[in-house]
């Protein structure tokens, strides 16, 4: 076995959240010795790939399940990747200006989108509240055959499309432009991380490596890393894919997202101009339980079993999520929306509320496009937690980024660069981070 040298840190996994942190570490602190394990051949080819995802920057403002209090802090943190995409240059190879809007139809939506204008126009001042004439002009497959009142909010000329993997890529790029030893280690999967007296020991499949401080952003692995550190024992994972479907042809020049029912966990139905498909709309996510932790991957069933850790308190969580008659319908029809042949023509009656001519022969389901949200259970609490978790224990911190984790990235690696700095005795170059990330 060789043991290599002592690094400062050791990140595992180079999705958006790894590199974001590999970058941050390597330009804002005065951390030498870095050192990134990923174990497939390059960045970002799991969720923070733009086939994964939505390739939506969320900040808050379309997002109609948050409050005025979490947009703030949404904000504040995706700002930090429209900062970055415009102060190093990477407007329209990284981060795109596509008009954005969110939709509510019928009166009842109609109220509650009025209401929330009135209370976020201050935060969002751009918005642009449109009627059915505009949207005829702008969207005008929005309004084809429509009968029910509209309502929209638009956002232009904002950041509002980012490719997470070439944000990924300029992000291990940047960092190995330092003058430092970073080291990027593809194909190089972590088998086991051991805490030791005053380092922990990185064992991968090729090597035993030192590092004073680790993180894992390795999606559901994390948790893994952390229990067998005994830590996080209270959490299980409940794997939630997210297919998507294109339209044959472009039907919309926007982003167009619909209001969120309040008691529905994920994202509800929107469309999106997609960047690998020259802009074609695709609609989606859906959002349903598969036995799997990366999506388009072998499965690991030990793995699996061991991250969904069911036993008895998370059938408990199961059984309340399904006990809930919303709930139970979403599931079933997401569940269906799966199935060949027929996933298509349920999923377009949800699609409708969008484009109200559309037919199941306008759709075709998007293969090789989705991927998997390692969503949180907290066992103790017993509920189905929301957004990202973090597990930090001295110099370990262990990330879970569920959705909006891609947008919130560089917030992320902001909080573990600060905390690994204390940990380390090290500096971090708050001005020059506030100058070129924070914006100020
Ligand atoms: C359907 C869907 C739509 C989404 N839409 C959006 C959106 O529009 N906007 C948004 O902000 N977010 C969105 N998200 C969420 C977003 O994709 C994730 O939050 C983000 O990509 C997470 O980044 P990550 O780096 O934590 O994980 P990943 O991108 O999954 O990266 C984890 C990395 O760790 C590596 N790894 C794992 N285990 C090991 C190991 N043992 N050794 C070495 N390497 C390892 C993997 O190979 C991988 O490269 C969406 C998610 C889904 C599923």
């Amino acid at each position: 076995m060789v043991i290599n040298k002592l690094f400062d840190t050791a990140i595992i996994g180079s999705g958006v959240a790894g590199s974001a942190l590999l970058f941050t570490l390597a330009r804002y602190t005065d951390i030498r010795n870095i050192i990134l394990f990923e174990k497939y051949d390059e960045p970002a080819l799991l969720n923070s790939g733009p086939k994964a995802n939505s390739q939506t920057l969320h900040v808050g403002d379309i997002e109609t399940n948050y409050t005025l209090d979490k947009a703030k802090i949404v904000k504040a943190n995706a700002s930090m990747i429209s900062n970055y995409i415009n102060h190093f240059g990477y407007e329209e190879s990284i981060g795109f200006r596509r008009d954005k809007m969110i939709l509510a139809v019928g009166d009842d939506e109609i109220s509650r989108l009025e209401h929330r204008y009135r209370e976020f126009a201050e935060l969002f001042p751009y918005f642009k509240k449109m009627d059915k004439d505009e949207l005829v002009e702008r969207e005008p497959k929005i309004m084809e055959g429509r009968k029910e009142n509209i309502m929209a909010l638009g956002v232009e000329d904002e950041i509002t499309t980012v490719d997470f993997k070439k944000l990924s890529e300029s992000f291990v790029q940047m960092a190995l432009d330092e003058d430092k030893n970073v080291q990027m280690h593809y194909n190089e999967e972590v088998v086991t991380i051991k805490e030791l007296d005053s380092y922990f020991e990185i064992v991968t499949k090729n090597s035993t490596y030192q590092a004073k401080t680790v993180v894992a952003n390795a999606g559901a692995y994390s948790l893994l890393f952390a229990q067998r550190l005994g830590y996080g024992l209270n959490l299980a994972v409940l794997p939630i894919g997210g297919s998507f479907f294109f339209t044959k042809k472009k039907l919309l020049d926007s982003k167009v997202y619909t209001m969120q029912n309040p008691k529905l966990p994920f994202a509800a139905v929107h469309a999106d101009p997609d960047m690998t498909a020259n802009w074609n709309t695709r609609f989606g996510p859906t959002a349903f339980a598969l036995p799997k932790l990366e999506r388009y991957r072998q499965t690991h069933i030990k793995d699996l079993l061991k991250a969904m850790c069911i036993d008895r308190d998370t059938l408990e969580v199961y059984y309340d999520l399904l006990r809930d008659k919303i709930i139970r319908k979403y599931i079933l029809t997401n569940f269906l929306d799966e199935i060949p042949f027929i996933g298509k023509s349920i999923f377009v009656k949800d699609a409708r509320k969008i484009i109200p001519t559309l037919t199941k022969n306008d759709l075709e389901f998007a293969d090789g496009y989705g991927g998997m949200r390692p969503q949180i259970i907290d066992k103790t609490k017993h509920e189905l937690m929301m957004g990202e978790a973090k597990l930090v224990k001295g110099g370990a911190i262990f990330n879970m980024t569920p959705s909006p984790g891609a947008s919130t990235s560089l917030a992320i690696a902001h909080k573990d660069t600060v905390q690994i700095c204390e940990f380390l005795g090290k500096a971090f170059d708050r001005d020059l981070h506030e100058k070129e990330i924070v914006g100020k």
